[in-house]
């Protein structure tokens, strides 16, 4: 048996590459504070993410405290978002003095259907905090209309997608601010890291004072602010990691058709809806089970793989209305009952990055298949994970 496989794998430099930047660091002995780094990271990110304006943040969950913040929100009116995210996203609502309302999800795409999200609505909403989940987008457009309606504020989680864009605009343009999550199971990640992206330059002294304190200078503190500063340590880290995550996507995007072609006619499977117009981030691999027609559940499965030494993760269950702090909250819906309450049991993320090799693969065919007798063999379609 092999070694375990996880279903992410920190993408990190060679170290050769990295002692240069340190030895720069503690030369000037600049470790903080905007240091030159910092700043080098943040132009990079602007231009890779097509953004006039990308702020760096020590991780994603205070990246997203900020965005809310800047929003301007009144005190406890209510944010509608999903039940299927990471529990940071409910949470930062929460810790603003904000009540998180969750919508449903859109079966297709998983994300926060626009319909559920106008349903939620009530008197005291002020925004939509929208999670762009797994590498699905949101529907951007049919988000806006509903923000534009009624007059809210629009924030989306990019954690989950990267470099995606949409229609050839990129994600982190859209609504009114974006958040991405640098953190060590992220495709692009700085060990612990975040950022805002917004298409308004003007954001930018209200996001840098907010980050730092509200310090304008030695006499001024113009802002309730906190800190969300990233170090020049981590920032070495994100610009070699920069560089390599063209060719991480590469390979992700060939394991995806792998695992297309492994799953292809098995019964009761669903594999990730390719969105037209969209380029996908390649953050995670999910599948959807229908224990009816599969034969077996997700959980299932997921026992199955583990025994192998394979630990898929089934993200996001619980999803945050199960969590203590919420549990019970309504999910509001268009439909008889959530549909986020089905996903939730039948959702299922395989590894997916660079580790992920021929033989992981052949191994995951063989528990798939097993009812039919039949699996995949490693030939053409695997080729091209075969590396030296
Ligand atoms: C990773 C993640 C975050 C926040 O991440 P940090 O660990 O604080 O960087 C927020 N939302 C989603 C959907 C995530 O996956």
């Amino acid at each position: 048996m092999f070694e375990p496989l996880y279903v992410a794998k920190a993408l990190l430099p060679d170290l050769d590459d990295l002692q240069p930047y340190l030895q720069q660091i503690w030369k000037t002995g600049t470790v903080s504070n905007n240091g030159p780094l910092h700043q080098t990271l943040e132009r990079s990110l602007e231009e890779y993410l097509g953004v006039p304006c990308a702020m760096l943040f020590n991780n994603g969950t205070v990246a997203l405290l900020v965005a809310l913040k800047l929003m301007n929100l009144a005190q406890q009116s209510e944010v509608i978002t999903t039940p299927l995210t990471f529990a940071a996203t409910p949470h930062a609502i929460s810790w603003n003095g904000l009540k998180p309302v969750f919508a449903d999800i859109d079966p297709t795409t998983l994300t926060l259907d626009p319909a559920s999200v106008e349903k939620a609505i009530s008197p005291k909403t002020s925004a939509i905090l929208a999670v762009h989940v797994y590498g699905s987008v949101c529907d951007v457009d049919g988000l806006q209309r509903v923000a534009d309606r009624h007059g809210l504020r629009l924030i989306y989680d990019a954690a989950h997608v990267f470099g995606s864009t949409v229609n050839g605009l990129p994600i982190g343009a859209f609504g009114d601010a974006s958040v991405f999550s640098f953190h060590a199971t992220k495709l692009f990640n700085t060990m612990e890291g975040g950022a805002i992206t917004s298409r308004n330059q003007a954001d930018r002294d209200a996001i840098y004072y907010l980050r730092n304190f509200g310090i304008k200078n030695e006499e001024e503190v113009v802002e309730i602010g906190i800190n969300g500063k990233m170090n020049e340590v981590q920032c070495a880290i994100g610009l070699l990691n920069l560089k390599m995550v063209v060719a991480e996507r590469s390979v992700r995007a060939h394991l995806r058709r792998s695992y297309n072609e492994m799953l292809k006619g098995l019964p009761g499977i669903r594999t990730p809806y390719a969105q037209p117009g969209v380029l996908n981030s390649e953050q995670y691999y999910h599948l959807i089970v229908d224990p009816t027609e599969f034969g077996r559940t997700r959980d299932d499965l997921y026992v199955e793989l583990k025994l192998k030494n394979v630990f898929a993760r089934k993200y996001f269950h619980p999803i945050c209305t199960d969590f203590g702090p919420y549990k019970g909250w309504p999910v509001h819906t268009t439909r008889e009952t959530p549909y986020v309450e089905e996903v939730k049991s039948r959702v299922l993320c395989l590894p997916f990055h660079n580790g992920v090799l021929p033989q992981h693969v052949e191994e995951m065919s063989a528990v798939f298949w097993r009812e039919t007798g039949r699996h995949l063999h490693p030939g053409d379609s695997l080729a091209h994970l075969e590396r030296g």
